[in-house]
């Protein structure tokens, strides 16, 4: 045992969302990635003398969904204040966030850390405004300023310190991540920096109550990164303990490139930032009605979707991840699911063949040629051992994407595909294939009872496919007794 095992890692996130709204928070301008530099930019970006903002209503809906589907109690009445602090990339010198009064209180994000779940509570979801963007690494003299993303609406979800490990972390922005693009509020790409996260981060010997200080590394955009910054700060800090220190409250930048973290700034008190009310804002008000209606919007929500997967329909939890992974995925499954009881082969299926072949063909799930309704008729050719699963897979599939319009019954027919139990169809094939292999059955004879897979599989290949399997195996004892 080493000492780093006496101490424990907390940890507690702010995770910012990009919204996935056309235009900014606060004025009309396009929030597009990607676009040539400075060129999303009205005199509102800028922040001009004498512009106004004007509230981007999606904001608020996206905010009150995300709430929702986390159990957050809606604040029926929120407000903005002004953040107040001077970077390039914040013409106006001030951010519009919510401080005292954000739009959504408490709530938790249930998430799977290997076998376990595990429950995360919020402290509160607000909505705020993004900066520019810095470039330092084009231009060797100057820094370079991109003020498109200055504007677009944020939501920052801050958890409470529950977190213990970078593998909870990890588990932890997965959930946000799937939950984002459920609810369809933003596209939760990280490396686009729609998605991204400060880690707050502290020690403590294991068993002690109270929390120690913390330090908040910045912006990761990334799961990799994130782990290293948090892998690296617990050895520091507890280290700094070991020696009989304390660890310094400190806001720290990490280092993709050596895997350090670094300091920053010091950690402002909340006052410097000067945050006051937003003058040009009125508080929102949100009716019960307006919340009900959000509400009735929902969709699945993946947790929910999880259980019914692995109860309702008993698949593993293995298929389940796979299947609720994307909504577009488990939508697909819930359609099937209608009309057949069969769903561990539909499972298979989608897992199998479909998923991989609209990820070959580059489409969604929601585009697949094959319409769900003809999926029951597909997985009960081979539910009732009309074809072989496998001549199913390789000849039928590709045929039905080829003409979705046909009901795969009527293609197997035409493939000639369908399995038969006919006594005097199997007999001579089962017939020549013993007497091709007179050693075989000789030693089969003797005892190699292993040696039936090599009969099935000679009468499979020389049926084509086509030897009901239950009907060959009896002919084939009944054959070699
Ligand atoms: P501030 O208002 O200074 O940003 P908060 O109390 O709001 O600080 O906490 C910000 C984040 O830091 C939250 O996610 C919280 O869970 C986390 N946090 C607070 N104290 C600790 C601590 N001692 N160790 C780890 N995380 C912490
Ligand atoms: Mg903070």
């Amino acid at each position: 045992m080493s000492v780093y095992d006496n101490y424990e890692t907390v940890i507690g996130l702010e995770v910012h969302v990009q919204l996935a709204t056309k235009s900014k928070a606060f004025c009309g301008d396009d929030t597009t990635f990607g676009a040539d530099p400075n060129t999303h930019i009205s005199v509102v970006s800028l922040g001009h003398p004498g512009t106004l903002p004007k509230m981007n209503k999606k904001q608020v809906e996206f905010a009150v969904r995300l709430g929702l589907a986390l159990g957050c109690k809606i604040n029926p009445r929120n407000a903005f204040d002004r953040k107040n602090y001077f970077y390039a990339d914040l013409p106006k010198g001030y951010q519009i966030t919510q401080d005292k009064e954000p739009i959504c209180i408490g709530g938790a994000l249930k998430v799977k850390v290997g076998e376990e779940w595990k429950t995360i509570r919020l402290h509160h979801i607000h909505m705020e405004e993004d900066a520019g963007k810095s470039i330092h690494d084009i231009d060797p003299k100057h820094s370079l300023i991109d003020l498109n993303r200055a504007g677009v609406p944020l939501l920052e979800i801050v958890t409470e310190p529950d977190l213990r490990s970078p593998e909870e972390v990890d588990a932890f922005m997965s959930g946000m991540r799937q939950l984002v693009r459920y609810l369809e509020v933003s596209d939760g790409n990280m490396e686009e920096g729609s998605l991204r996260c400060d880690c707050n981060v502290s020690v403590r010997k294991k068993g002690d109550t109270q929390l120690n200080a913390r330090c908040e590394v910045k912006n990761m955009n990334s799961m990799r990164f994130a782990r290293q910054a948090i892998q690296f700060e617990q050895k520091r800090q507890i280290d700094i303990m070991e020696a009989g220190g304390s660890v310094q409250q400190n806001t720290l930048n990490f280092d993709p490139a050596t895997g350090t973290t670094s300091p920053l700034r010091q950690k402002e008190d909340a006052h410097d930032y000067r945050y006051f009310p937003e003058p040009d804002l009125p508080p929102i008000v949100l009716t019960e009605a307006y919340i009900q209606e959000v509400k009735k919007q929902m969709p699945p929500l993946p947790n929910e979707l999880f259980q019914q997967f692995t109860s309702e329909f008993q698949l593993s939890v293995y298929d389940t991840e796979i299947l609720t992974e994307e909504k577009a995925t488990a939508l697909y499954f819930l359609d099937i699911s209608k009309n057949t009881k069969h769903y561990k082969s539909v499972a298979n299926l989608i897992i199998n063949k479909i998923k991989p072949w609209c990820n070959d063909n580059k489409i969604t799930i929601s585009d697949f040629p094959i319409p769900t309704d003809s999926i029951p008729a597909f997985v009960e050719l081979i539910e009732s051992g009309k074809v072989s699963s496998s001549i199913a897979y390789q000849r039928l599939f590709p045929k039905l994407i080829e003409h979705p319009e046909k009901t795969p019954d009527a293609l197997a027919e035409e493939l000639n595909i369908l399995q038969s139990a006919d006594e005097d169809f199997l007999e001579k094939i089962v017939n020549e294939v013993l007497e091709k292999n007179p050693d075989k059955v000789a030693a089969y004879k003797k005892g190699k009872k292993n040696l039936m897979g090599f009969f099935m599989g000679q009468v499979m290949r020389s049926s084509q496919g086509k030897a009901e399997p239950k009907a060959t195996t009896a002919l084939l004892m009944k054959k070699l007794s």
